[in-house]
Parts: C-alpha cells; structure tokens; sequence
C-alpha cells in the first residue's frame, strides 16, 4: 500500500478502534458472544461498518449441522457505512452508504460460461469477513470487504432507503435467480409452498412475471401478511390439502410450476403431486445433502421436472438491485425481529426456531449508532 494511500485512512479511521463485538460460531449450535479484533485491510480494500444483517436460512443450517469448520463469523446480508478505504480504492470514500454482495464469480471458467455461476471455483470463496475462516461477517460490528467485492458486489444505497431495505439484495437476487430457473409463462399458475419472507419474495416476483400466484402455509399470520400483499388464492395447509386445493382451481390438472420454499424433505412428494403433468417444481430451500424418495414415473411418464437453484446470480445483480432500491416491494415489511448485536446469539436461536409471527430476523449493530455517531442520523 502506498504511503498517501495509508495517510489516508490513518486520518480517516481515527474513530475505529481496536477491538469489535462479533457474534462468533464456535461449534454445533453455539455461536457466543466475543471481543475480537477490527478487521485489517489491504489495498483495495475496504472496512465496512455494518448497520444491519439479515439472517438467512443458509446460515443457521450452518450453525446448526457443524457443516463448516469453526470459528466462524457469518452473515452476509450485510448493509452499512464506509468506515475506511485502502489504497487505490477510486469508487466509495468513508461515510458512503453500502450493501455488499459476499460473493462473486470470476466469469471466465467453465462454469461461468454456462451461467451456473454459484458453481464457480471463484465463486465459492467468500470476500467478506470479520475474522476467521472469510465467511460473510456481518454479525459483528466490522466487516472487511476484499478487493473483488468491492470492485464488482459492492452497492451504493440511495438516499432515502434503508439499511433494512437494502440489506435485501442478496436474498432477492437469489430468489429473481430461482423464478428465472422456472421459465414461467404470463397466465401460468404457480403454487408457492412457504409463505416465510423468501416465499412471499418468490411469490411476488412470480407474479411480477406474469403468473397467477397460490401461496400455502401453516401459519395463517404468514397468510395475512400474503393476502396483504395482494395474494388472493390462499391455502391454510393446516386446514385443507394443498394438493387437491390446487388441483381444484386448475381444472384438476395441478400448478404449472411450484416452488418449494421450505426446507423440508417431506413436502418434496406433494409439491411434485401439485404440479400438473410437464410442469416444473423448483427446490429452493433443500440445501442440506441426503436422500429422498421420488417416483421416478412422475418425471418419466408424467414429464415433470424438478429443478434447484442455489445462491445468487452476477447477471442478476443490477435487476434486483434495481428492485430492491426503487422499493418495487416494501421489504422491510418483512422483517419481524430486530436485535441489537449484543443479542446476536438470541436472534440467531429465534431464527433457527420460528414461531408463527417471526419473518425476517435481522441483526443490527447499527442500533446503538444514534447515541456515538453521525452515521446514524443519515438513515
Ligand atoms: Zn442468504
Ligand atoms: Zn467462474
């Protein structure tokens, strides 16, 4: 790093200190509370200062199975403020408003060229963190965004939107990336099974691309905040068959396309039976490795597919910013709890246990900005 470059941030930083609250994964079902040192950055780089952090489901399965080494800081819906910037860094100063993506793909390997891009060997790696193994960072009071990030998944949030809002585009890209995997057609009927906030997000860009839109669930307050959205064929699957629900309003043939945005194996069978005869489901929330039983002659005989998508999509990343940022959908709405950084574990343990009223559970060490900074009172 240049001298000039390392004056800089020397003048600028002189308010970050040394050591940071983090929400650390210290093994199975334990993520403590933890003094750890503010992230370093090199050239190119920058230190991001997080407001708020969405809890995404990728993470408490995480958490949850011991799939990653420990420790781990992780989060990676991550929206805040430009504390400092390495050297050469020409597009984001200190103080700008940001939302950073925690991946992105290199656009030239095999996988890149076939536009599966979460498969990528570039992809993979994360360039966010707080400490530790690079594993998003966000639920701590500092993340370090790495030079690839901030060159090409680093966001400027507009006046007048939220951090909250913001925090939004990953999961929403991911869910603009799983509805363009469905191929939908304008006038075709879509089940959504899940009405948690990635399922009303689905939902909603379904409809954006022209379907009729069915959303179930088990809670029926998830089923006023769909039908307050808009959504008017609603199945209470507490109460009735989804299957034959559906089977009812598409002259019995079943959904063209359904979208399964809950984690359980066990509604794989009646998802693929609510879809009719060449129609497609999408798995959006099986992300955990295993097995499970499918009648092969559904998609031999009956030609149905069963598609998945995974994680986000660079070719997506302008549309669900634009989305996100003109406020096409008010997504804050979605957010049920929100935790001070200090009761980052309790959020976490609320998240991985959903109660009928919890949505979105977010994260934020913003919330005790008002009372030490300037940041703060921008929003
Ligand atoms: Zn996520
Ligand atoms: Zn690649």
């Amino acid at each position: 790093m240049g001298i000039a470059g390392q004056l800089a941030i020397e003048d600028r930083s002189q308010s970050i200190p040394a050591t940071m609250l983090a929400a650390v994964y210290r093994g199975v079902n334990e993520v403590r509370l933890e003094t750890v040192p503010v992230p370093q950055i090199g050239a190119g780089e920058l230190l991001l200062r997080v407001h708020t952090c969405g809890v995404c489901g990728t993470d408490l399965k995480k958490i949850a199975s011991g799939s990653h080494s420990a420790p781990r800081i992780f989060g990676h819906e991550t929206s805040g403020v430009v504390a400092a910037i390495g050297a050469g860094v020409k597009n984001f100063e200190p103080g700008d408003r940001i939302v950073v993506f925690h991946h992105i793909p290199c656009r030239q390997c095999y996988y890149c060229r076939y536009k599966t891009f979460a498969q990528c060997p570039t992809y993979k790696k994360v360039g966010c963190t707080a400490g530790f193994e690079p594993s998003g960072g966000g639920f701590a009071e500092y993340a370090r965004v790495m030079d690839w990030i901030v060159e090409q998944g680093t966001v400027k949030i507009p006046a007048g939107v939220s951090f909250e809002q913001a925090c939004f585009v990953e999961p929403v890209n991911t869910c603009m990336k799983g509805i363009e995997a469905l191929r939908l057609e304008p006038g075709e009927t879509v089940l959504t099974i899940g009405q948690g906030p990635i399922g009303i997000i689905l939902s909603v860009l379904a409809r954006k691309a022209g379907a009729t839109v069915i959303t179930s669930d088990l809670y029926p307050e998830r089923l006023r905040i769909a039908k307050s959205l808009g959504f008017e064929h609603i199945i209470d699957a507490s109460q009735s068959d989804a299957v034959r629900a559906v089977r009812e309003r598409t002259e019995g043939r079943g959904a063209d396309a359904v979208i399964l945005a809950v984690g359980s194996n066990a509604l794989i069978r009646p998802a693929m039976d609510a879809a009719r005869p060449g129609g497609r489901v999408l798995l959006f929330a099986q992300t955990q490795r295993g097995e499970v039983v499918v009648d092969p002659a559904a998609i031999c005989v009956d030609e149905k597919a069963l598609v998945g998508s995974y994680s986000a999509s660079v070719d997506l990343q302008e549309e669900s910013v634009r989305f996100v940022m003109n406020r096409e959908m008010d997504l804050e709405r979605l957010i049920s709890h929100r935790f001070p950084l200090q009761e980052g574990p309790r959020a976490l343990e609320l998240a991985a246990n959903p109660q009928p009223s919890s949505m979105k559970v977010v994260i934020q060490p913003g919330t005790a900005w008002n009372r030490q900074t300037r940041e703060g009172s921008q929003q």
